[in-house]
């Protein structure tokens, strides 16, 4: 299984890090040892002294594709959660500098927190309202409408270069109000009204 990330595809995060608003999906993966779900704690890892949160909506691939055609990428996903792409932005930033890549910065153990997964079949693609809460306020407020590459640019794109199989998921990236989390924070994400994901941090 695979876990592949796009960063930058809400035009107001992009802003808010000064960042370049991208031409093409901006694509990253993390390893399978970084899934963390079951509502699990997340503990804060010695190598950083600012991991950020990141709530998004993930993708999983029901079937597997290559090359995979705008108008077909719907049937190749059927369930939708809500994640947090924990990111190490100390260590980012400092990759980024060096222009090298960030793997350590994104893909380290548990930095992909991944709520229950449900079924596709009520939600428009290009409607989905999700929400992040901090220690029960909301801190980060998404639609996918907002989506500067829709979820069938994406698979369309990211199928030309990996073939996706069944199980992989895609963060799809997330909107604007990321910020650093600390010891003892609690994070619940929702998609709609539905309570997905909970996780403490320790
Ligand atoms: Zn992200």
């Amino acid at each position: 299984m695979k876990i592949i990330c796009i960063g930058r595809n809400y035009v107001d995060h992009a802003k808010e890090l000064n960042n370049a608003v991208p031409t093409k999906p901006l694509v990253f993966m993390k390893p399978d040892t970084a899934v963390l779900r079951k509502g699990r704690p997340f503990y804060y890892p010695d190598f950083s002294n600012e991991i950020h949160y990141e709530a998004e909506v993930v993708l999983k691939i029901c079937k597997n594709g290559r090359h995979i055609e705008e108008e077909f990428a719907q049937n190749y996903y059927n369930q939708i959660t809500l994640g947090l792409d924990m990111t190490a932005r100390d260590l980012q930033s400092q990759l980024k500098k060096k222009g090298h890549p960030w793997e350590i910065a994104k893909g380290f153990d548990a930095s992909a927190v991944i709520g229950e997964f449900i079924s596709m079949e009520d939600f428009d693609p290009k409607a989905i309202n999700f929400q992040l809460h901090k220690n029960g306020e909301a801190v980060q407020n998404g639609n996918t409408k907002d989506l500067i590459f829709p979820f069938a640019h994406l698979l369309a794109y990211v199928s030309q270069y990996f073939k996706l199989h069944i199980g992989d998921l895609i963060f799809t990236g997330t909107p604007a109000g990321v910020g650093p989390i600390t010891i003892g924070d609690q994070y619940e994400g929702f998609i709609g009204e539905q309570s997905l994901l909970k996780c403490e941090i320790r």
